[in-house]
């Protein structure tokens, strides 16, 4: 039987923004306490001043494609909170193009920060989870379960999130955490806004393809990571958990 949610801390990545901010305010406003990390030192910092009148935050800016430092950002923290029973891997970047042309550092970059990001906080994390018998959830995308014309590096890269998950969840599974991905089409955010920007057409594409008729809300995608986070998900592993309106679901003309 499920329970409650239990006093811990879930560290969000990408927390300054978008999903990442969402997933952050969902979770204070579930009793965690939680670790915001963020490559934007400035916005995480106002994120976390203004997220704070919801509960206990504790913040640390770094990117997470560089090596060791998700392990610092986890250690900086320790003592100043409860253990983590969660994690989110929320940052990202859009990298648009197609092989031709795309340049080998976009395509580098995209790699590093979506997927070895993934990689780099599933490692600072997994300790205190292997302990707590906590649960990760990384941020994948639609473009990581149907591909996606013009995001080739994008594309790759979510998709390598989704095998990744997979991955953990056979490994750890085994010593009780539990390793799931949402993958969510369009939503309402700046990155969004920013792929949009200047082109109305693809907007209405991209929107007339979904089903439900719209894009999600940050907070759509925030309450399905906490799903997965929680004690009602205590039997899901290893799930895609796709957050995209019907996107995905098939061949769709409206
Ligand atoms: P966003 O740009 O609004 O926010 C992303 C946040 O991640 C920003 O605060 C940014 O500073 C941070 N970030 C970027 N690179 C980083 C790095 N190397 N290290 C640490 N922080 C970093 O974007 P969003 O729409 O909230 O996207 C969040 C996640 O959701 C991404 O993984 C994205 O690929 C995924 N996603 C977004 C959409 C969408 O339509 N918005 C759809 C599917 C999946």
């Amino acid at each position: 039987m499920a329970e409650g949610p239990s006093a811990g801390s879930l560290l969000v990545t990408g927390a300054a923004s978008g999903i990442g901010r969402a997933i952050a305010e969902a979770a204070l406003r579930e009793g965690y306490e939680t670790v915001l990390v963020d490559r934007d030192a400035e916005a995480l910092e106002d994120a976390a001043t203004a997220l704070s009148a919801l509960g206990r935050v504790h913040s640390h800016a770094a990117d997470v494609a560089e090596g060791d430092a998700l392990v610092t950002a986890v250690a900086a923290t320790r003592a100043a909170r409860p253990p983590l029973i969660g994690a989110a891997a929320c940052a990202g970047i859009e990298v648009l193009g197609k092989v031709d042309e795309l340049d080998p550092a976009e395509w580098s970059r995209c790699l590093a920060v979506n997927l070895t990001g993934v990689f780099n906080t599933a490692r600072a994390v997994l300790d205190e989870l292997l302990q707590t018998r906590g649960s990760f959830v990384a941020v994948a995308s639609d473009a990581g379960v149907v591909g996606a014309q013009g995001y080739a590096a994008y594309c790759a890269s979510k998709h390598g999130v989704v095998g990744l998950v997979k991955a953990m969840a056979l490994d750890y599974g085994p010593r009780g955490v539990r390793v799931n991905a949402v993958a969510p089409a369009f939503v309402e955010t700046p990155m969004a806004e920013r792929i949009f920007a200047g082109d109305d057409r693809a907007r209405d594409y991209y929107r007339a393809a979904v089903p439900l008729g719209r894009f999600a809300g940050p907070d759509e995608v925030a309450h399905a990571v906490l799903h997965l986070v929680g004690p009602h998900a205590s039997y899901t592993t290893g799930h895609i958990y796709r957050v995209d309106g019907g996107a995905t679901a098939g061949y769709f003309e409206r």
